[in-house]
């Protein structure tokens, strides 16, 4: 899904865990160290916001910009914030998009050979293949990881069922889940807002390869406006290319906050899933 586009800014810091303050739970990731986690930001220090988050990394966080396919070393980039981020007993489950390989939408004009169905599925197959990397990078560091599929494949991944993420998330487990909603005709950041909503998560945090929302889009227009803060009826309204407005739509039903921010800055995944200020915080009011 597209760029970014925001609003005015704002601290986002009373914006608090929505179900109170989270504990530090065990967490399965082993051999933390600290010369691979730089962060002595004072922020880092204070009490984790969420207990659970739904992390939503886009295909691009997976190749170098302007490229396609699958580059190693920005999965494991990706990989290691993930990874101090749980450190910090935050349980995570990570919406794998699939753009860097294939989006369904780019089969629908001047191609008749493939229908459009045909090619959201192959999207979805995607973010199987981007998964997979990611789950190799993660268990590289030491972290205990589950791969679910919206849809079936035994051999490669487990199924996703509700109730069997919500076990490894309450084990420590970084789940990643793949294939989307398993429908066609969305994106996976509808897939995020559909887990973040019915694994009971406190925050949806996308990262993108922005600051956050802009009032344009920043790579075309260097005078476009980064907000720290928007209400989903901004998005809605201004049509802000956040994500699809489905997505928008149902954590705004839900009162589900999303933090937009850039994964490319070291240390910003840990920043977001521990609620501090970091990129555009979308909700319902803003301070
Ligand atoms: N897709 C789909 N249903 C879903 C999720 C994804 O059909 O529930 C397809 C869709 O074609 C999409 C592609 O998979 O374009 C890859 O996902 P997405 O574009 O969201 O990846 P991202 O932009 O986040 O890298």
């Amino acid at each position: 899904m597209g760029g970014p586009q925001t609003t005015p800014s704002a601290d986002h810091a009373s914006h608090g865990a929505r179900q109170g303050r989270a504990t530090r739970p065990h967490s399965e990731c082993a051999g933390y160290s600290e010369e691979e986690t730089p962060l002595s930001s004072p922020a880092i220090q204070s009490p984790l916001r969420y207990r659970r988050v739904v992390l939503k990394v886009s295909g691009e966080g997976f190749t170098h910009p302007g490229e396609r396919g699958i580059a190693m070393d920005a999965v494991v980039h990706i990989a290691r914030q993930t990874f101090h981020a749980a450190q910090h007993g935050v349980q995570l489950a990570v919406v794998m998009g699939g753009g860097n390989l294939l989006r369904g939408a780019q089969f629908t004009s001047g191609s008749s050979s493939i229908r459009e169905a045909t090619a959201h599925y192959m999207g979805m197959l995607a973010t199987v293949m981007n998964g997979l990397a990611l789950q190799d990078a993660l268990e590289s560091l030491g972290c205990d990881t589950r791969l679910m599929t919206a849809i079936r494949m035994d051999g490669v991944a487990e199924p996703y069922i509700r109730r069997r993420a919500l076990r490894h998330l309450e084990k420590g487990r970084i789940i990643i889940l793949a294939a989307g909603t398993g429908s066609p005709f969305v994106t996976t950041d509808t897939a995020a807002a559909q887990r973040a909503l019915e694994l009971n998560a406190e925050l949806l945090a996308k990262a993108t390869r922005v600051d956050g929302v802009f009032s344009d889009d920043p790579e075309k227009n260097p005078h476009a406006v980064l907000y720290s803060q928007l209400t989903y009826d901004d998005v809605l309204h201004q049509h802000l290319r956040v994500m699809d407005p489905e997505a928008i739509t149902k954590c705004m039903q839900y009162d589900l906050p999303i933090m937009v921010f850039n994964f490319r800055k070291d240390g910003n995944i840990e920043l977001a899933v521990r609620g501090e200020r970091v990129g555009t915080l979308i909700r319902a009011k803003r301070d």
